[in-house]
């Protein structure tokens, strides 16, 4: 029998817990925790996510500063905007909403962003940090992932763990988190040969890769952990990466699309923020 792992109820349970930290986080510190969120241009899922993002910081009670800049704003009036939040002491977090419009240099604009308010885990400092397996901030896809495995206490140690996907938001960091739990893991991608042997090794596969279905019964091993990260959508319907109703009659365990790792990656978002104010209201004490 197949266990669907019910992210949404996971991540309800991270945010929860969350609200009773940050309210200790306010005691002790007499102060709020701040994430800014910069949304450059008017793409509608982008104003979703942002508008999802900050309902939930405002839900576990941090406070949220959102900067709406026109889409035709120049690179230097995105940068001043960084460059203040950068220097804002209040400010413990900045997620810049990707993508920028095309006339912006997306990566000059992220660097901006100083590592310790890097709440999002992209800049190279946080995701070296993450390769030497130091403390670092971890991409919020893959870093819910992990939290997926270890809530549902899913061996990863001595397993052989596959990611199909080299993304750097996801399966790099997916890649070098399994591989710091313990686990042998092989990273696929699309110029690989003979996916599907590899895939059935794996004890868990992880699924990155944009495409509709794309793995199906044949390339999953009996018993498997199975994670879904794909989001497509397919005729106004939402599909993950897996053939989900074939597939989880093999598999010992399973994410749902939607309602599997989708509702981690703002949990993981909050946790990143939480984190790095803390790490700040420590050092200053
Ligand atoms: P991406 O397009 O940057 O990367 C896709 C990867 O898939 C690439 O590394 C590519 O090599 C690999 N790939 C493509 N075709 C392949 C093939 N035929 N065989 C093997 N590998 C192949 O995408 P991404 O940003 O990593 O996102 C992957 C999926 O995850 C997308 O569906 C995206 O919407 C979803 N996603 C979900 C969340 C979430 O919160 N759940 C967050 C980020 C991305």
């Amino acid at each position: 029998m197949t266990k669907l792992i019910d992210g949404k109820q996971i991540s309800q349970d991270i945010k929860l817990e969350l609200k009773e930290k940050v309210s200790l986080f306010k005691e002790k510190y007499g102060k709020d925790i701040t994430l800014a969120v910069v949304l450059v241009g008017e793409n509608p899922a982008s104003q979703v996510y942002v508008r999802n993002k900050i309902k939930a910081t405002e839900l576990v009670g941090m406070k949220s500063l959102a900067f709406y800049l026109d889409e035709n704003a120049t690179e230097k009036e995105v940068e001043e905007c960084v460059n203040a939040l950068a220097k804002d002491d209040n400010v413990d977090g900045i997620l810049v909403q990707l993508p920028l419009p095309k006339h912006l240099d997306e990566n000059k604009i992220l660097n901006l962003i100083p590592a310790n308010k890097d709440v999002d885990g992209f800049l190279a400092e946080n995701v070296g940090k993450l390769l030497l397996f130091e403390n670092s901030t971890v991409a919020c896809t893959p870093y819910g992932v992990l939290e997926l495995l270890k809530r549902e206490n899913i061996e990863i140690a001595g397993k052989n763990a596959v990611v199909i996907g080299r993304s750097n938001i996801v399966g790099k960091p997916m890649a070098m988190l399994l591989l710091r739990e313990n686990a042998t893991v092989t990273i696929c991608h699309s110029k690989t040969k003979d996916l599907k042997k590899i895939c059935k090794q794996a004890d868990i596969l992880v699924a990155a890769i944009g495409r509709a279905k794309f793995v199906t019964k044949d390339m999953v091993k009996k018993g498997a952990v199975v994670i879904d990260v794909g989001i497509n959508r397919v005729d106004g319907k939402l599909y993950g990466d897996v053939d989900f109703e074939k597939v989880s009659k093999k598999t010992s365990y399973i994410t749902p699309v939607p309602g599997g790792v989708g509702p981690m990656t703002i949990a993981m978002l909050l946790q990143n923020t939480y984190l790095l104010a803390l790490k700040k209201a420590e050092e200053n004490v």
